[in-house]
């Protein structure tokens, strides 16, 4: 049996599955640097250490232990199917006859960074800038096309001291399609320590990168809130629907609301210059998510709109406004149809950031 392991980022994160699997193997092939994470599981086995650009060489080593009878760790760092050594192996089994193979999962360097980080992982992609084996062309083309589709991209070798031009391109591309401001989680792996750091797009190139940097870029959802960075799902916060709420939408429904900014109130403007009022009250409240400024009233459980801007911009009114009769017929339809109301939210910050 051959087993190919992903050891996760380190010795504490390792699944059960994979100590057991190292524990049952008569051979441990790995990577020189990986070894030091796994002493405690190797004595008294076939130690086989190769160096990096070694991987074909350690698969076909693993398949010819496993010919002898021998049952094979193939070990590696991370997941062993994310940029790992379960790819080059499928890519050399057909070679062979009657192979016997499992892949142990490990943690990612995304799922780990992105602990590390809060929870920046929604609609995820996860794209290598390496290029030694992809032609930079294709990385551009992956960078643009998950910037487009505003998916939380996690970077994985973004720069090396030799290697730095698929990391200005992508910085580049994803600056042409995303808010500077944009928060951006950088988290670098050293032999003793991990620094975690939350920057955003247009500041990136300040901080110290390199290859064992996982990037998270945010989409157009994500926020920082006390040192972590959150790309929110959207839940529903349970809300009793305010008086004073009821009593404006039921104006609007009516075609009487306000438009616009409304110079007459007393509070004009509550949120800056030259706001438009025409959601004095917001049909999303509470939201709960801290993406457009709004944020808790600690221990008192009230979601406060103070710091929310955005609601008060005329594109974000313009994009709610052609939607929002095919959602809201009557008052109750606040509370009834929240999650039709959050969608509506959602896809109007992608339209107008
Ligand atoms: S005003 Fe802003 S923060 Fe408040 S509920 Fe609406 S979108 Fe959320």
């Amino acid at each position: 049996m051959i087993s190919i392991i992903g050891i996760g980022p380190s010795r504490e994160n390792m699944s059960l599955k994979a100590v057991n699997a190292i524990k049952a193997a008569d051979v441990i092939i790995t990577y020189k640097k990986y070894i030091k994470n796994i002493e405690d599981l190797v004595n008294g086995k076939e130690i086989i250490l190769k160096g990096m650009g070694d991987e074909i060489k350690r698969a076909e080593l693993a398949v010819s232990k496993s010919q002898e009878g021998k049952n094979v760790a193939l070990v590696s760092s991370g997941d062993p199917g994310v940029f790992g050594m379960a790819n080059v192996f499928f890519q050399i089994i057909g070679k062979y006859d009657h192979v016997d193979v499992e892949v142990v999962p490990g943690v990612t360097a995304a799922t780990f960074a992105a602990s590390m980080l809060g929870a920046p992982l929604h609609d995820f992609a996860v794209i290598s800038l390496s290029d030694i084996l992809t032609p930079l062309s294709e990385i551009k083309r992956k960078i643009k096309a998950a910037a487009d589709g505003d998916f939380v991209i996690a970077i994985y070798n973004p720069l090396s001291k030799t290697r730095t031009r698929p990391f200005e391109e992508a910085h580049r591309l994803l600056l042409e399609s995303r808010n500077p401001e944009t928060p951006v989680g950088v988290v670098r792996s050293s032999e003793d320590r991990v620094a975690v750091t939350i920057t955003n797009l247009k500041n990136l190139t300040d901080h110290e990168i390199n290859m064992s940097t996982t990037l998270i870029i945010g989409n157009s959802m994500t926020y920082v809130n006390e040192g972590r960075m959150i790309t929110p799902r959207g839940y529903r916060v349970p809300y009793k629907t305010h008086p004073l709420a009821v009593d404006f939408y039921e104006k609007y429904l009516k075609g009487e609301g306000n438009q616009g900014p409304n110079m007459e109130c007393e509070f004009y403007p509550c949120h800056g210059h030259q706001q438009n009022c025409t959601f004095c009250y917001c049909p999303f409240y509470p939201c709960g998510d801290c993406s457009t400024g709004g944020r808790w009233i600690k221990n008192k459980g009230v979601w406060s709109c103070e710091d929310c801007e955005w609601i008060h911009r005329n594109k974000t009114v313009e994009c709610i406004q052609g939607k929002l009769p095919e959602i809201l017929h009557e008052v109750d339809d606040l509370k009834n149809k929240k999650k039709d109301l959050l969608k509506l939210r959602r896809e109007c910050i992608y339209l107008t950031r």
